[in-house]
């Protein structure tokens, strides 16, 4: 049974760190697989050292000297080697780097530095196999994860011992290095997990663990113990983002489940995310919302009669570029939510064409709304969940705008006011968790 492990930055953000990580690694004989991002913040004003690579390389882009950054990677790296006591030839490969970056190397391959060297001072200071990203993990030309990976990354890992895949990276369409979005490396753990046919992933960072609602909103918000990968899909709109959603994929593929974990405290449970075959028997998982949308409304008498309306609006905005969140509608209208942000630069036009497609009664913009999901599968064999949640709106004063529940029961969302967020979410949050 193979254990996979991924450490964030913030885990591995100095010596200690790594020490703290290397106990918990061995702390459990399965644990043998591990991925490792660069090293983050030691306190609230440091640098993430991927903040610094991508500093590198904006400079040289600039014409400007990269020389007091490199400096500041070079002294966290080498401190680190040093208080670990252990040579990974950090010194050489920095040289060799600082090199490479002076003729102009590109930007990803800059920026997949940092835990390239994370992984290289890992595997030596656990006595283990780096196995390089490159040429075993790779990428389509739109940053997901290319099936190729299946095929090169299995037979690359070692059948004994402990061995270390830096995150972040692998190899792009055009044979160059190529990163993930930031954050990336949770996606390389998810990745890892699944060639090494592991029993669980587990994610280890700075948190208790995911929480059911935004602690900007409710400062005390619990940890999930439990939540399926569709839930936390269905929970993306919330605003702390502790797990990459496109990690959930890989895993979700072959049923692995993940737990996400606390390096400080190991011994705390956090959220385990599992197969949908497995919630737990609860009204809601949690509870997410973001700002930021609005809301295309479009009426026409006997709308529901005419054939082909909906695929000219939506078509539209298709070839605009605009993706939709919603469109909840009734009998004789239309109403398409989408990001307030991508939709208002195309707005005249979008509207004027949808006049001339579709010849509408009236048609009209609200913006700054805001959408709450509320989230769970147990929803579906409960009688009042909704009515719970409305009364918990209506109590707190809240007026709901939209309204929009999928047959499969594991969600509702309401849009709201974007100024009623913060209270709708407490409300529903203290409707369900608290009471
Ligand atoms: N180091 C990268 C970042 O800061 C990737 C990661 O940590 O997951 O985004």
């Amino acid at each position: 049974m193979t254990i996979a492990v991924k450490f964030g930055g913030t885990s591995l953000a100095d010596a200690a760190q790594f020490r703290k990580v290397a106990a918990i690694i061995k702390a459990d004989a399965n644990r043998r697989a591990v991925v490792v991002s660069a090293p983050g913040k030691r306190h609230k004003q440091d640098p993430k050292v991927t903040d610094i690579l991508l500093s590198i390389h904006e400079m040289v882009a600039r014409d400007m000297d990269p020389g007091p950054s490199l400096l500041l990677l070079r002294g966290r790296y080498l401190e680190i080697e040093r208080e670990l006591g252990v040579d990974a030839g950090i010194a050489g490969r920095l040289d060799a780097f600082e090199k490479a970056v002076r003729a102009g190397a590109e930007r990803d391959f800059i920026a997949s530095r940092g835990e390239h060297f994370s992984a290289l001072v890992m595997a030596a200071y656990l006595g283990g196999t780096f196995v390089e990203a490159e040429g075993a993990v790779f990428l389509t030309s739109n940053g997901l994860i290319d099936e190729r990976t299946w095929k090169e990354l299995p037979p690359r890992l070692p059948a004994k011992g402990f061995y270390v895949l830096p995150g972040f990276y692998g190899t792009g369409p055009l044979g160059k290095v190529k990163t993930f979005s930031r954050g990336g490396s949770d996606i390389s753990g998810a990745i890892l997990a699944r060639a090494a046919g592991a029993s669980l992933y587990e994610n280890w960072t700075d948190v208790a663990g995911l929480l059911m609602t935004d602690p900007r909103v409710v400062p005390d918000a619990a940890p999930m113990e439990r939540v399926t990968y569709r839930e936390l899909r269905e929970l993306a709109y919330s605003g702390a983002n502790v797990f990459h959603a496109e990690a959930i994929l890989p895993c979700k593929q072959v049923g692995i489940p993940i737990r996400i974990a606390n390096t400080n405290d190991p011994a705390a449970p956090g959220t385990l995310i599992v197969p949908e075959n497995q919630a737990a028997d609860r009204p809601i998982a949690g509870v997410a919302g973001r700002s930021g949308f609005c809301l295309l409304q479009i009426e026409k008498t006997l709308m529901n009669k005419e054939r082909g309306f909906g695929r000219r609006v939506l078509g539209i905005l298709e070839t605009k570029g605009i993706s939709y969140e919603l469109s909840p509608s009734g009998i004789d209208s239309m109403c398409v939510v989408m990001e307030q942000k991508s939709f208002e630069p195309v707005e005249d036009v979008v509207l004027q064409e949808i006049r001339n497609a579709c010849d509408p009664d009236s048609i009209d913009v609200e913006r700054n709304l805001a959408l709450i999901a509320t989230v769970g599968h147990g929803m579906s064999r409960r009688v009042g969940v909704s009515s719970r949640l409305f009364t918990a709106l209506a109590n707190a004063g809240v007026n709901v705008r939209i309204i929009d529940q999928g047959a499969s029961e594991l969600s509702i969302i309401v849009g709201v006011d974007a100024a009623d967020l913060g209270k709708g979410l407490r409300a529903i949050y203290d409707a369900f968790v608290r009471s």
